[in-house]
């Protein structure tokens, strides 16, 4: 496969370019070789500088659940451009896309739009301070919440220790207000409250991982969370980015009936412009200003174009459950064909699915957490990942990424993954 145009623009953006990208995981580093360039993408498909045609497993990252360059959302971005690109001032459709959502997702209430995932979980960590007067959150090893500052913390070594920075520039007091348990594990979190009585604002995780690969909620975790948060007066905050609208409408909220105080969203929100948001218990959010104390703000929030494509996604999702029928379907085949070949070919690897997310990790242990996601072997999926590649699939460039089907993808699109998926395991094992 030729990808010399890619590898001369990798060359080029790395003199102008920290790493050459604008976010870490595009480089490629886990797995080896040269990053794709992007020239365009439809349904399906998505085209590198050279011309070369990939089935897209990544979308994004999760936000083009319809596939790429859907007519609707561009008919959308195009009307909306006419009449300017921002206002800086309320705009109609962002009352529309407020109630949309409150709709969508019956938790909440109310709902601020800012630009990115990030972004809504800084502020929805803020305000659950605010609201609660506490200084402390928990979150979970292997879930990633944006790179705000309370969220880049290695866990300390035990219920009473304080967690580390996990990047350069974050610093010690950050760190000390955020506390780390294991995913799926319930008892630490126990401990975790118990010798820090009073003190935790915020619970926060990813109902459903994507974060260290796709990992799931064991039997009544969620439920748990949800009792401990109410018996010491934390605000639960699941975030929803990648799961929200994916997962079902109301995201895994409704799939496994649990009510957070604050959800955050991000991504297929968006419809693939950059926007997040946050919301929750009008009795909460009333503490955002202006209506209450707590700042957070922004320039280009709502902006028109990006709310004209967010819009139009969650109407259309609202309106199509046809949709989630048809992704659990093809999530649902993917995993029973990749399961039938593993058995196949003898090979004891773990096949981590839920409706359009999955992971395949190349370890036969059960991974249900960080430790376990962490025991897979990375060098063998890095050449999985390029026998992929080479087999024309476009999937996420770590053994640490959910993979995100779309609706664009077929059955016959599905089989060429399956058949790519044989191929390649067969060929990075033997
Ligand atoms: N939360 C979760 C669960 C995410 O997966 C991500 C990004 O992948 C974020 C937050 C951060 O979102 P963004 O990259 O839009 O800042």
């Amino acid at each position: 496969m030729n990808i010399s145009t890619s590898q001369q623009l990798f060359e080029k953006a790395q003199q102008y370019i920290p790493g050459g990208v604008n976010s870490p995981v595009r480089a490629f580093r886990a797995v080896g070789g040269s990053p794709l360039f992007i020239k365009s993408a439809k349904g399906p498909y998505i085209y590198d500088e050279d011309g070369n045609e990939y089935i897209e497993l990544i979308n994004s990252w999760g936000p083009m659940i319809l596939g790429h360059g859907h007519e609707l959302i561009q008919k959308a971005v195009s009307d909306a451009i006419q009449h300017s690109f921002s206002f800086g001032a309320p705009t109609r459709r962002e009352v529309e896309i407020a109630e949309l959502i409150v709709s969508m997702v019956p938790s909440i209430e109310k709902v601020r739009m800012v630009n990115s995932g990030t972004e809504a979980t800084m502020s929805a960590i803020r305000v659950a301070r605010g609201y609660t007067g506490r200084d402390k959150i928990i979150k979970f090893e292997g879930c990633y919440h944006g790179h705000g500052d309370s969220f880049l913390i290695a866990a300390g070594s035990g219920a009473v220790t304080f967690g580390t920075p996990d990047s350069p520039g974050v610093t010690k007091g950050v760190a000390n207000d955020t506390l780390t348990a294991p995913y799926n594990d319930l008892e630490a979190v126990q401990q975790l409250v118990d010798a820090n009585k009073g003190q935790i604002a915020a619970l926060i995780l990813e109902p459903v991982v994507g974060n260290m690969g796709c990992v799931l909620p064991k039997e009544g975790f969620l439920e748990g969370l949800r009792r401990i948060c109410d018996e010491e007066g934390i605000v639960l905050i699941l975030d929803e980015v990648m799961t929200g609208f994916r997962l079902s409408k109301g995201g895994a909220q409704e799939r496994f009936g649990i009510t957070p105080d604050l959800t955050t969203l991000g991504k297929i929100i968006g419809g693939g412009m950059p926007v997040g948001a946050y919301g929750g218990k009008a009795e909460i959010m009333n503490y955002v200003s202006p209506a209450g104390p707590v700042y957070q703000a922004g320039t280009l929030s709502g902006n028109p174009i990006a709310m004209a494509a967010g819009y139009t996604m969650l109407t259309y999702l609202n309106e199509h459950p046809e949709v989630y029928t048809q992704l659990e379907n093809s999530g649902s085949k993917l995993a029973s064909a990749f399961r039938t070949s593993l058995e196949k070919l003898g090979l004891k690897y773990t096949l981590n699915q839920i409706g359009s997310m999955y992971t395949l990790f190349f370890t036969p242990n059960a991974v249900t957490d960080f430790p376990s996601a962490k025991s897979s072997d990375l060098p063998l999926f890095g050449k999985y990942f390029h026998a992929m590649l080479n087999r024309g699939i476009y999937m996420g460039p770590s053994q640490f990424e959910a993979m995100f089907l779309s609706t664009a993808l077929t059955d016959a699109h599905l089989d060429r993954i399956i058949a790519a998926n044989e191929e390649a395991l067969l060929e990075v094992t033997r």
